[in-house]
């Protein structure tokens, strides 16, 4: 058996591990630790979610970086926010024998100022989402001059919510570099065309079959139609009494409107999307991580990378739009060892997809019937009379009522009791389900076109779920090493370009400056004239580089 000793790593960081109850590494653990150690290795680590590459990466960080020093020398990028405090929680505890190292999470929503003066107290490992870590690198509170070691986590969905320019400012401008790491869950050509432009050979490790889902989990699958998808998350959620699990929908709204409509309902959920404040999402996470909340519903963006342990089930409320984002929402579950179920709640239509996700993932979906209102009762039912012999009265203070209660029971028999604490606890299930229909769809019963989506909102459209972490259009894009501070501004640089370039302003689509570089979409018919006409000129005696922003 390997041992965390043996892949080289301190005694001090071991004992850590040990006490957090790890006895071997995984196998992503096992394989990158020994690279990474070697502090020179730019290395793509590809596993699915809940393989432990928070440690694969950790771990050797904070072998690697000296707390001695006072500046800080490794860098975390990753999505969100929630995913930041993850990581940082998560590396404090590796640190508990290293307490001279100091690590920070940076990110975007909450006030600056303090983040800035928490980084002049001699922060060694800054975990930063991409947006806020650009802001503190254009107003000088960061100096990523002497960073050494850059990590990319989860990348792939960085590249997905648009921050591909982000990600290469942060690397173009750490030029002591001395490795880079990029872990994913899967390989989009986007990352191809990251890691070989900004890394040194890296080694890439794959730990099991890319984008294949975790072999814990069973996935399963329900046909309705669409305007009954939410009577049929409410029976899925009724059927399985004790769940804790997170749900999925593709749009804040979505998220947003079920949740509102659960709660009405009597049910222990609440939403996590982007447009709650960081105070709402804070407690929404904490209250859900402690079990104090049963049920989650989460953007895709909101909720990845989140480790939280034994959900019992992840629930796709809607398939993604992307069939790839199936696997970072199945791996919320059936994390280190446990096992777990995936339901999607689909129609007819997009039985399709399911059998693209078979195929990508291979592994195959079980197709289930959505339990009928009869079996929804008697599962709430047995569920019920466990709870009920098993509670626990050793302790209560009962015996004082005893005398009381016999008084007042005494002319009802044993069976009558239990009919009524039964009817207390059951009325509202089998005063709704009374009358339930059958939400499957049977063959004989071919669907209707849907009128309206989802049934509860139809303003939640499947375009606004893109545009929530999805850039790009049909043009190509530039890369020019003027910025901000060369004394541009956005018109003033856009009729820079254009007087140079002699094209109409029409070619153009979205300029995004930064301080030192800007990169501006582009007609790819319009591009090369503008390369040509703008590329080696010198603007203020220096020379001016442009060129496609996707190669070197
Ligand atoms: P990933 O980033 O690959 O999705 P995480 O780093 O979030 O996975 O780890 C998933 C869970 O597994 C965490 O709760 C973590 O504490 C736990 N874990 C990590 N490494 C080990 C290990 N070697 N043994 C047991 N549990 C581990
Ligand atoms: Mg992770």
């Amino acid at each position: 058996m390997m041992t965390f000793e043996g892949l080289g790593l301190d005694p001090k960081l071991v004992q850590a591990i040990d006490a957090l109850g790890f006895t071997e590494p995984t196998p992503i653990q096992e394989k990158a630790i020994p690279i990474l150690l070697s502090g020179t290795t730019d290395l793509v680590g590809l596993a699915q979610t809940g393989t432990g590459k928070t440690a694969a990466f950790g771990l050797p960080l904070l072998q690697l970086v000296d707390s001695t020093l006072k500046h800080p020398q490794a860098l975390i990028v990753c999505p969100t926010r929630e995913l930041c405090m993850q990581i940082v929680n998560e590396i404090e505890l590796f640190k508990k024998f290293v307490p001279a190292m100091r690590i920070l999470a940076v990110y975007g929503g909450t006030s600056i100022s303090m983040q800035i003066r928490d980084l002049k107290r001699g922060i060694h490992i800054v975990v930063a989402t991409p947006g806020r870590l650009i802001d503190l690198i254009e107003r000088k509170a960061i100096n990523l001059e002497q960073i050494s070691y850059v990590v990319l986590d989860e990348a792939d969905e960085m590249l997905n919510m648009g921050f591909q320019e982000d990600i290469e400012f942060i690397l173009q401008n750490t030029p002591q570099r001395e490795s880079t790491w990029l872990f994913s869950a899967t390989m989009p050509p986007q990352i191809r065309k990251v890691s070989k432009k900004y890394m040194n050979s890296p080694v890439e490790i794959t730990v099991g079959k890319v984008n294949t889902a975790n072999k814990n989990v069973d996935h399963q699958y329900y046909v309705v139609s669409a305007q009954h998808r939410y009577e049929t998350l409410k029976r899925l959620i009724d059927f399985n009494p004790g769940i804790y699990g997170i749900i999925f929908t593709r749009t804040k709204l979505d998220a947003q409107n079920v949740a509102e409509k659960l709660t009405r309902e009597g049910y222990d959920i609440d939403a996590l999307h982007g447009d709650l404040t960081q105070q709402q999402r804070d407690r929404v996470m904490k209250q859900f991580r402690e079990k104090a909340l049963q049920l989650l519903i989460a953007t895709d963006v909101a909720a990845r990378g989140i480790d939280v342990k034994e959900i019992s089930h992840v629930i796709n409320y809607e398939l993604p739009d992307d069939i790839e984002v199936y696997t970072h929402r199945s791996g919320r579950t059936g994390r280190a060892g446990h096992t777990g179920i995936c339901m999607s709640i689909v129609h007819s239509r997009e039985v399709g997809k399911i059998k693209q996700i078979e195929r990508l993932i291979q592994v195959p979906f079980h197709k289930l019937e959505v339990p009928t209102g009869k079996d929804v009762c008697r599962k709430q039912f047995f569920t019920f009379m466990d709870k009920l012999i098993n509670t626990d009265i050793s302790h209560g203070d009962y015996e004082t009522y005893m005398p009381m209660l016999e008084e007042k029971f005494a002319d009802i028999s044993k069976e009558e009791v239990l009919k009524r604490v039964a009817g207390m606890e059951f009325d509202r299930f089998l005063k709704y389900y009374e009358n339930a229909e059958d939400l499957n769809i049977r063959d004989d019963r071919r669907e209707r076109r849907p009128i309206r989506e989802a049934g509860i909102s139809k303003i939640g459209s499947r375009d606004a779920g893109r545009r929530e972490y999805r850039g790009g259009n049909g043009n190509m894009r530039l890369f020019v090493n003027l910025g901000t501070k060369d004394g541009f501004y956005k018109a003033s640089f856009l009729q820079f370009i254009l007087d140079m370039s002699e094209l109409p302003k029409e070619v153009l689509g979205k300029i995004d400056m930064k301080e030192l570089n800007s990169w501006i979409e582009i007609d790819p018919k319009a591009a090369e004239k503008m390369i040509s006409a703008i590329d080696g000129k010198k603007f203020k005696g220096r020379r001016i580089r442009m060129n496609d922003a996707n190669s070197r």
